[in-house]
């Protein structure tokens, strides 16, 4: 990453405290690479139950795919998203300086529920406890590392509709995520520094923080410090960034110009149709997004039909032709 340390940022440093209401409220997605598109979502809508929220492509390319699984809405904290390229096949490493695993929160008691459903799916998992809680370990078809973690105080309902998947036992959203260093001082620094977190638990190499605005579930990240671990290689197979959630455009700005006066060279606002963006790395190699928890995906079809039709931006439109002939049709039951 690049530091910044012009006179500006000098200046504007003391004018800069950090403010529980200018800061991330907790995770908005994580997007990650896949091999293929059928199968990522035979996997995340079939077997896991989430909804396929909105079908597109990578407004940065749009010769690839661009998926969106979540609960009803696609709340931000409920959202995995997914590239997949068309005749690219370089698989990536999952390793250090990359986010590690894709960790949902399941209903107390869900466990044996899911435990079964994915023995019956040749799924192989296996359970450990961390910080006192029941975690169900498994990997997607792509070798990503996803966890179950029951969860007995998240009020947030998951999507309750699925053909297969009990409403009682439907995964609710993002629990926490997992960003894998090799040092984690200056990570650790900008979590707590400048993005509002503040650590709430330390367990090995571990460690929990929270949103400044707490929240629980859905609001924390993890902290996994692993000086002797490979670094990541990017790839079908790997989590390529994690987006942490604003209301609004206004604390969007506040944050850019807190991280740029922290020396952080950060982008430029990307309008995402969905959510408006902004991008840096944080110190550990790991690509961090911050997008605005509005407009949603409900902007562009309604709810009832969220995920059935390619939805391109408008500067795409004249090419939906030529993009429909280069992606491969999928089919979603859900
Ligand atoms: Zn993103």
């Amino acid at each position: 990453m690049s530091k910044r340390t012009s006179d500006q940022n000098l200046i504007l440093r003391p004018f800069l405290p950090v403010m529980n209401t200018t800061t991330p409220t907790g995770l908005h997605h994580l997007t990650a690479i896949a091999s293929d598109p059928q199968q990522n979502v035979d996997f995340y809508t079939g077997l896991l139950g989430l909804r396929l929220v909105k079908k597109t492509v990578n407004f940065d390319d749009p010769s690839a795919y661009h998926l969106y699984y979540g609960d009803e809405t696609g709340t931000p904290g409920s959202i995995v998203t997914f590239f997949y390229w068309p005749g690219l096949d370089a698989r990536g490493r999952v390793g250090a300086g990359q986010n590690t695993a894709i960790v949902f929160s399941a209903p107390s008691g869900s466990l044996a529920f899911w435990q079964e459903h994915l023995r019956r799916h040749h799924v192989s998992a296996e359970l450990r406890t961390r910080f006192g809680e029941t975690v169900l370990a498994f990997a997607d078809p792509d070798g990503i590392p996803v966890e179950l973690v029951e969860v007995s105080d998240d009020a947030r309902t998951g999507w309750q509709a699925h053909a297969r998947i009990p409403a009682g036992h439907a995964l609710r959203g993002l629990h926490t995520a997992e960003l894998t260093v090799r040092s984690p001082h200056a990570t650790e620094k900008l979590l707590t520094a400048t993005m509002g977190y503040r650590l709430v638990k330390r367990e090995g190499n571990r460690a929990r923080f929270e949103a400044a605005s707490g929240g629980g579930s859905g609001h924390y990240i993890d902290v996994i410090a692993d000086a002797v671990l490979a670094p990541g290689l990017g790839g079908a197979g790997t989590i390529h960034h994690i987006a942490w959630s604003v209301p609004d455009d206004a604390t969007q700005l506040a944050m850019q110009i807190r991280l740029q006066a922290a020396g952080y060279s950060v982008s430029d606002v990307r309008d995402r149709q969905y959510f408006h963006s902004i991008y840096y790395r944080e110190p550990g190699g790991i690509l961090f997004e911050i997008a605005t928890a509005t407009p949603g995906f409900p902007v562009d079809e309604p709810v009832g039909s969220l995920g059935t039709a390619l939805k391109l931006p408008v500067q795409f439109e004249r090419a939906r032709s030529e993009i429909e002939r280069l992606l491969p049709p999928i089919k979603v039951t859900q």
